[in-house]
């Protein structure tokens, strides 16, 4: 049998990511579920097409399930740093690059890593 490839690996890597933000605000329906794996299905075929971009596909797919979910639901995920003001969504950075992150661009801060949302909120809910 062959060893998982590098390319299947950063794919299930940034599967589990983007799912456990989406757990970490409850929106993982079934339903979201499946905006993800659309995404990864598209994303496999341009790793594929450049194998160097491995690392940058947890990002990426953080970004296509946010703008499927602005589409269909809303912003997601809110930012949770800004207490006051417009509800407004937090930002992948890179949008091309290694290590993702969520930052909010209103307060200029690095909320969590892309799979790391949940630990974010912890301390900081309004509710
Ligand atoms: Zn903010």
């Amino acid at each position: 049998m062959d060893p998982i490839s590098p390319l299947e690996q950063a794919l299930h890597a940034a599967r589990a990511l983007v799912l456990a933000d989406l757990v970490a605000r409850e929106v993982a329906e079934a339903d979201v579920v499946s905006l993800v794996e659309e995404s990864i299905a598209q994303r496999r075929w341009w790793v594929e097409q450049w194998p160097d971009g491995a690392a940058f596909v947890a990002g990426l797919v953080a970004q296509d399930v946010q703008d499927a979910l602005l589409e269909r639901y809303g912003r997601w995920p809110l930012c949770p740093v800004c207490g006051s003001g417009d509800p407004h969504a937090l930002d992948v950075e890179p949008e091309l690059g290694p290590d993702p992150h969520w930052v909010c661009h209103k307060a200029g801060v690095k909320v969590a890593a892309v799979g790391s949302l949940g630990a974010a909120t912890g301390g900081t809910v309004s509710s």
